[in-house]
């Protein structure tokens, strides 16, 4: 009957209608055209200024044709085949990100289990140590790792050498764990076991299967596999904990099922120039293909990345002035390499999740949907901060060669189905100029508070508005909870999202 609200989307059942208003919304990207969802519901007349010729900002996925133009780089057009697409932006959803499973819902937006963690992906620890430049598989670091843990704190506990404020009788259920854990044996020794993997996998008649032996602890240590590079990074941060979930057939589908509901209230094309506040409403100044042209609105809503916003002409306040020109976003990268094979699945037996490795790479991603089709899209790496930087600062061309490069040490047949390429730098792409905000706690005190409210008639919205940096439901949230401040303020209700306690 419509009375429960779905779990665990927060409450969102705003009354009173805001007909006659007109709402400027600038950015079509999920902030700014789940704003416009939201408030058309409510009878607003909006309208959304969107720079680029597509709709979903940062929320895109390359297919053949698509273009992006960066800061010193000029345009780079995608030539992947028809049907074939990667994620630039997002990838993947958490299980506990509602809003962004509610709307795939209302939009009809289907999605599928997104393969995050894979034990069967590898770790590649490039020129150090004893294990440098040998592919080893996730599952054997994993295990090898957690047995020597183990035993080395079971042993300590055992022997005295651990103190800890615990009974005897604790302690010893504490070394029963760890020998459970760890995989140890009953002299709390770490051995290689089926966890780790088989070096000739169990079969018929006589054929056991036969384990290697582990890696030692020393050799990992000096490879490096315990840096940061290599941390269990999937499995521990709460937003990467299964199960994850992706949109079927690429991510701006979720983008695309807004704007269809959105239609003609979106403007492509039209680059705000100037943002002016006055006493009775809001001044946008745009650029479309017909020239300069000027909007007068009630109230507007501003979702452009603040590194982006910095360089349009406003009269915002001094505190929220400051916050546009200082916050930091975080430089990253991506490059989606189209193979004619999916050997990847074919040879090594991989099937989504990551390959991690310490070089300018970091990261290999394979491709969590089409399994065993024919040709397919891996992401060749995914990088942050100075090695990103590093990457972006190569032309096209030569991002593509360290990919190739650097992927064929882990993956020798990179060089022979290779097919093309397409690299994005977030950091220097027209229209984004970054990842996603990064705020110290100072940060969210001098620089976030004075833009959650509105600067007279502007609201700011965007995944820089929230706690959700770097995530999709960043955007949503932030739209909902302007959408109400704004409806408050029109229909002098109060009312809060999230409601208080919820
Ligand atoms: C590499 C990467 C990986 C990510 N991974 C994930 C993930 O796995 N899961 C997840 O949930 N999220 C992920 N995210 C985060 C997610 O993509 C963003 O949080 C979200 O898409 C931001 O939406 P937004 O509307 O706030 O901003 P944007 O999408 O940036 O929208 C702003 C819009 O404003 C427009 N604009 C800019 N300048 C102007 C102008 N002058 N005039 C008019 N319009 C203008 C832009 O073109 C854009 O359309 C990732 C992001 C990146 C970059």
């Amino acid at each position: 009957m419509g009375l429960i609200p779905a779990a665990p989307v927060h409450e969102f059942r705003p009354e009173g209608s805001g007909e006659g208003k007109h709402i400027l919304i600038l950015g079509a990207g999920l902030a700014g055209m789940a704003a416009g969802y939201e408030l058309t519901k409510l009878g607003y007349n909006c309208t959304i200024l969107e720079a680029r010729d597509r709709v979903g900002g940062r929320c895109w996925s390359v297919r053949k044709g698509a273009v992006n133009e960066e800061t010193g780089q000029g345009q780079h057009k995608a030539a992947f085949d028809e049907g074939l697409y990667f994620n630039a932006g997002p990838s993947r959803i958490p299980h506990h990100h509602g809003l962004t499973l509610h709307y795939c819902k209302e939009l009809g937006v289907p999605i599928q289990v997104y393969n995050n963690v894979n034990e069967n992906a590898y770790y590649f620890s490039e020129g150090k140590g004893p294990l440098s430049n040998r592919r080893i598989r996730v599952r054997e670091v994993h295990n090898d790792m957690r047995g020597w843990m183990a035993e080395l704190l079971a042993k300590g506990l055992d022997g005295g050498k651990v103190e800890m404020a615990m009974s005897r009788e604790d302690t010893l259920k504490v070394i029963e764990y760890l020998r459970a854990e760890g995989g140890l044996d009953i002299d709390k020794l770490y051995k290689a076991s089926a966890r780790r993997g088989y070096i000739e996998s169990p079969g018929p008649g006589d054929r056991e299967g036969r384990l290697g032996d582990p890696l030692a602890l020393a050799a990992m240590l000096q490879s490096g596999l315990l840096d940061p590079d290599f941390y269990n990074v999937a499995e521990y941060t709460y937003e990467l904990q299964g199960t994850l979930f992706q949109a079927v057939g690429g991510m701006d589908r979720i983008a695309a099922a807004f704007q269809q509901r959105l239609g003609r209230l979106i403007h492509l094309n039209a680059e705000v120039s100037s943002i002016r506040n006055s006493d009775d409403g809001v001044k946008v100044v745009y650029r479309d293909g017909a020239g300069d042209k000027s909007l007068l609105a009630d109230l507007c809503i501003c979702t452009i990345p603040l590194p982006v916003l910095s360089n349009i002409d406003h009269n915002f306040s001094s505190d929220v002035s400051r916050a546009i020109d200082s916050v930091v976003y975080m430089n990253t990268g991506k490059i989606g390499l189209q193979f004619k094979r999916r050997f990847w699945e074919e040879d090594d037996g991989i099937y989504g999740g990551i390959t991690h490795t310490n070089n300018q790479l970091t990261q290999l991603f394979y491709p969590s949907n089409d399994y065993l089709s024919g040709k397919g899209i891996l992401i060749g790496y995914y990088n942050f901060n100075d090695k990103a930087v590093a990457t972006g600062n190569l032309s096209y061309r030569q991002r593509e060669e360290l990919a190739l490069d650097k992927g064929s040490q882990i993956h020798p047949q990179y060089r022979q189905e290779f097919e093309t390429s397409f690299a994005v730098s977030w950091h220097k792409t027209k229209y984004s100029l970054g990842g996603w905000a990064l705020y110290s706690p100072e940060e969210r005190q001098s620089l976030y508070k004075p833009m959650l409210q509105p600067d007279r008639q502007v609201y700011f919205a965007g995944e820089h508005m929230t706690y959700l940096n770097a995530w999709m439901a960043g955007a949503l949230e932030s739209a909902r909870s302007v959408v109400a401040a704004l409806h408050s303020r029109v229909t002098g209700q109060r009312f809060s999202y999230p409601a208080l306690g919820s």
